[in-house]
Order: C-alpha cells, then sequence, then structure tokens
C-alpha cells in the first residue's frame, strides 16, 4: 500500500512572535512537492497555534504539541482536543520522549485510525547523532512487524512510520530513500531554512 510522506515539524518551547512569522513566511514562499507526494505538518507552542493558522498556507497543515486526555472541565493548564478541534488543528503529537521522560507520560496508544508513527532513538533527539539509514529501516521493519502482530496487517501496511532524531538537510535524502521510512518527524532543523529541503527529500 502506498503511504504519503509525511514531514512534520516540531518547533518545541521555541520562538517568538517575530520568529514564528519569520518561519511562516520561509515556509510560505517555498516551492515543495505537491500535496499528492508530501504532507507537511508544524507544531507550533499552544500559545502560536492561532497566529500560524491565520498566517500558514493551507496546505501545510498544523499540530499542536500536546493535548489532554479528556474532555474540558477543571483541569487548570490543560488544552482538550475538543479545543484544537475548534480551533481547526487537525493533529497532535503524543507521547513525545521529552514528555515522557521529563513529565512521566505513559507509552499508552490504543487508536490506530489516523495516527502517523514515529520512530525517534533517545540518543538521536537533538544530540546531532543520526541512526543510520539501515538502523532506521531495520528499526521501522520491526514496528510494522509488532503492528501486525499485534494490531492488524491493514495497519501494519498503511501506518506511516517515521523517522526522528537530528535529520538534517545533509543526511534526510538517504534516510528518506529506506522503504520503510514513511517521513520524518524534525525538532531543530524545523525551524530553519533546511526544513524545506526535508520536505523536498519526499521526491
Ligand atoms: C524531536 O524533537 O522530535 C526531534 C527529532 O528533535 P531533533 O530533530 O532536534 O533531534
Amino acid at each position: 500500500m502506498a503511504r504519503k510522506f509525511f514531514v512534520g515539524g516540531n518547533w518545541k518551547c521555541n520562538g517568538t512572535i517575530d520568529d514564528v512569522k519569520k518561519i511562516v513566511t520561509m515556509l510560505n514562499e517555498s516551492e515543495v512537492p505537491s500535496e499528492d507526494i508530501v504532507e507537511v505538518v508544524v507544531s507550533p507552542p499552544f500559545v502560536f497555534l492561532p497566529l500560524v493558522k491565520a498566517l500558514l498556507r493551507s496546505d501545510f497543515a498544523i499540530a499542536a504539541q500536546n493535548c489532554w486526555v479528556r474532555r474540558g472541565g477543571a483541569f487548570t493548564g490543560e488544552i482538550s482536543a475538543e479545543m484544537l478541534v475548534n480551533l481547526g488543528i487537525p493533529w497532535v503529537i503524543l507521547g513525545h520522549s521529552e514528555r515522557r521522560s521529563l513529565l512521566g507520560e505513559s507509552n499508552d496508544i490504543t487508536h490506530w485510525t489516523n495516527i502517523v508513527l514515529a520512530y525517534e532513538p533517545v540518543w538521536a533527539i537533538g544530540t546531532g547523532k543520526v541512526a543510520t539509514p539501515a538502523q532506521a529501516q531495520e528499526v521501522h521493519v520491526g514496528l510494522r512487524k509488532w503492528l501486525s502482530e499485534y494490531v492488524s496487517s491493514e495497519v501494519a501496511s498503511s501506518t506511516r512510520i517515521i523517522y526522528g532524531g537530528s535529520v538534517n538537510a545533509a543526511n534526510c535524502k538517504e534516510l528518506a530513500a529506506q522503504p520503510d521510512v514513511d517521513g520524518f518527524l524534525v525538532g531543530g532543523a524545523s525551524l530553519k531554512p533546511e526544513f524545506v529541503d526535508i520536505i523536498k527529500s519526499a521526491a
């Protein structure tokens, strides 16, 4: 089954209004493969979601970096999935290893429809050390086997498994060439012009 290449930009806890405007301008002016070839999703901090939504080109989508597990109510400081939907935000990053290691979040993911799975070796996140294409391919194949065994063969063949961990303009092409690498989750480089080169590795 053909899986559309997916490139996510995780801006983490970075930026000011001016920085956000600069990144969005850079993205809006970029020439990248069409939506048939690559799905691009950027994930600003919560406070900048409305601004990015207002300014970003319509062929790029937006993700929140987390959301509350229940409906709204007396949960000070939390943002519910309903609120994100209401704002027109179709994606959310859940279970990032920074949240699991720093904030004690669990590994649970129970619903597979519309999930993009990111393999991110913790030693590669923000370190400049990237998995080799062969390492990424091996783990992605292993994840697909796990999905086939514990979820279903349909989910295993249709779920996009993306690689994250120090992806940049120099290493993205070789990684993207691996048959089970369906895209990237990009941290640091998603704040820079090289994010456009990473998107282009889809074609
Ligand atoms: C990430 O935070 O998901 C990530 C992969 O970061 P970086 O690209 O900076 O390693």
